[in-house]
């Protein structure tokens, strides 16, 4: 890789056409390229066959083609797989793999570190060190797809990515615009092709950004709300200051107004003695009044880093049957990959220096 090259995994399919128009090229050559990146996933242009000699020699002198360097993969006794890749510029980011009833869900990082200062969370005591680019958030699918090709997989499980959250390191809408454009080829026919509707990204709320989401992508929303009230909440996700429960589920029910097909869920974590009271189910149940959000309750994962401990079996019991008698349908989401920290908010960078 050269720092003046171009890597054309950052690149929209626009901008690769306008670049082989400028050529003298046919813009159907920015879909091929595409098709050979995203479908035939090769690492370089001289396997681009049907592109001439000379084609392939412009575009090596111009560009290349970035992927991530896999510094370790660590598998959980649940066969849940988090992954260390190593970036271009040596930062580094965990992906989760979490196969599942012949499902691979992929969970994907957005930034290196956080500055949502969520307090529950291992990410947001790195800070933020920077957003991904396009290309990183494409690799790491690209990655976790080629070690499920090598595999070797029983007749019966999949080695197809089949779902995605962009729920790992980082908080999506803050990497507004890359973001944007990596949903774009996810889903585009000729990049990974993902139906939007397998696609779920999670925001802690960044209020301002909800609507725009809305009109640029069709892809699920998961909000983590986490407590049923203001005091509680702020005292948790810092963010919430800014853009409190009610702006936030304005928000929301706006999105769902406008696209009743796209699904929006609530994550709430249960954490023993500060979110698990049958007041706060009750608040949540009138908070939720005449909206059909579905909420993950999800037990919190203790990690000796952090003082908060999940509930007992029977209070999360109890939370979830006052939601039912109250019509509001609940899953309780026990997290993967314990014991190789890769469940929810248990993921972080190793710094350079650390191996
Ligand atoms: S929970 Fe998500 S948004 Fe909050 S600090 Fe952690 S990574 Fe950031």
């Amino acid at each position: 890789m050269s720092k003046d090259k171009v890597d054309c995994k950052n690149l929209s399919l626009t901008e690769l056409e306008n670049l082989f128009s400028g050529w003298g090229e046919p813009p159907f050559r920015a879909t091929q390229l595409l098709q050979w990146i995203y479908k035939k996933k090769v690492h370089h242009f001289n396997e681009m066959s049907n592109f001439s000699y000379e084609l392939r020699q412009k575009l090596s002198a111009f560009a290349y083609l970035s992927s991530l360097k896999t510094k370790k993969i660590q598998t959980s006794s649940d066969g849940t797989q988090k992954f260390l890749f190593e970036l271009e510029d040596g930062e580094t980011i965990e992906t989760v793999l979490m196969p599942h009833r012949g499902r691979n869900t992929v969970c994907i990082s957005t930034q290196v570190g956080c500055r949502m200062k969520c307090k529950f969370c291992l990410t947001a005591k790195q800070g933020l060190i920077r957003h991904l680019k396009v290309s990183e958030i494409l690799n790491q699918l690209l990655e976790v797809q080629l070690s499920l090709r090598v595999a070797s997989c029983a007749p019966w499980q999949s080695n197809r990515i089949t779902n995605v959250v962009m729920m790992g390191m980082g908080e999506p809408l803050d990497n507004f615009t890359n973001v944007i454009s990596a949903l774009e080829l996810m889903t585009h026919p000729h990049g990974l092709e993902l139906a939007p509707r397998r696609i779920t990204v999670s925001t802690v709320g960044l209020a301002h950004k909800i609507a725009e989401f809305g009109k640029k992508t069709n892809v699920n929303l998961a909000l983590s709300l986490n407590a049923s009230s203001n005091e509680v909440r702020t005292s948790l996700m810092p963010m919430n200051k800014a853009y409190p429960i009610e702006r936030l589920l304005e928000e929301i029910r706006s999105l769902y107004k406008n696209n009743k097909k796209r699904k929006i869920m609530l994550e709430y974590i249960l954490m023993d003695g500060i979110t698990d009271s049958d007041e706060d189910a009750y608040r949540l149940v009138k908070l939720l009044k005449g909206f059909p959000f579905k909420i993950n309750l999800i037990p919190f994962n203790s990690h000796s880093d952090l003082t908060y401990r999940e509930p007992p079996l029977e209070r999360i019991d109890r939370f979830q049957e006052i939601l039912k008698t109250h019509d509001i349908f609940s899953f309780i989401r026990w997290s993967k990959g314990r014991d190789v920290s890769a469940a929810c908010g248990q993921l972080r960078s190793l710094h350079p220096t650390q191996s």
